[in-house]
């Protein structure tokens, strides 16, 4: 099963897709999480990444391409993957679609997680991540047990440079700009389905784990 999370920076992508994944038995990909891991590795693509990343900008689509597809060729995405962040634009949406139809599969579900801009703002701004393993807190909404420290695996967390309030609101319009339209590019082929992405974090999750399960018996 191919599920994509579409949905503004601050959405909840990444929350709800760690909850998903555990729930339903499918792997994680989150684009941000490679970059930034690449980064911590110190490796060329982080670093190149890097200097998208500082600005808000997206990372060029060739690279971005080629770090999914290797990515999700790995044995633990077998079963199927739940992916985070990726597409974010039309051309890496028709690369997509163009590679899973060469291997006979191709994306069930597009899971929209639909957040107001005020919203979106205030969750970036109170955003901390573990360094170690990238699992997303809120200073209100979903703080850690104890201050600073992941529960998951008690790394150090720490905030993203790039959801600064300048930064942030960049990304914001780079979305609105070309992320947005793969709202209509999959509405139109029958595989979007709206969440409403403001209310708490596990009754979101419910809703989505839902929908994918619907969508498995289906199958
Ligand atoms: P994305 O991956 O889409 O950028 P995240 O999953 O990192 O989003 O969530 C952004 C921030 O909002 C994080 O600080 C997270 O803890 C918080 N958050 C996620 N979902 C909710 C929710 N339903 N209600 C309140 N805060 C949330
Ligand atoms: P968000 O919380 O905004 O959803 P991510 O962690 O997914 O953030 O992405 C952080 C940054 O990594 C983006 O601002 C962009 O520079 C880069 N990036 C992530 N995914 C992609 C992608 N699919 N295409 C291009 N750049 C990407
Ligand atoms: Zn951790």
């Amino acid at each position: 099963m191919y599920i994509v999370l579409l949905g503004a920076p601050g959405a909840g992508k990444g929350t709800q897709a760690s909850r998903m994944a555990e729930q339903i038995g499918l792997a994680h990909v989150a684009s941000g999480d490679l970059f930034r891991e690449a980064l911590s590795n110190r490796t060329e693509l982080g670093l190149l990444a890097k200097s998208y990343m500082d600005r808000g900008a997206l990372v060029p689509d060739e690279v971005t391409i080629r770090m999914i597809f290797e990515r999700v060729a790995l044995p633990d995405c077998a079963k199927g993957v739940i992916l985070d962040g990726f597409p974010r634009t039309i051309a890496q949406a028709e690369a997509l679609d163009r590679t899973l139809a060469g291997q006979g599969k191709n994306i069930d579900l597009v899971l929209y997680i639909k957040v107001s801009e005020d919203e979106l703002l205030s969750r970036l701004g109170g955003r901390w991540l573990c360094r170690r393993c990238q699992a997303p807190y809120h200073i209100k909404s979903a703080p850690p047990k104890v201050a600073g420290v992941c529960d998951v695996c008690g790394g150090e967390l720490y905030q993203r440079t790039d959801d600064s309030m300048e930064t942030a609101r960049n990304r914001l319009v780079v979305y609105f700009d070309q992320t947005a339209p793969l709202i209509e590019y999959y509405q139109t082929k029958g595989k979007l389905v709206e969440v409403d992405g403001e209310q708490e974090i596990e009754a979101v999750t419910r809703e989505l784990v839902d929908v994918v399960r619907a969508r498995q018996v289906q199958k």
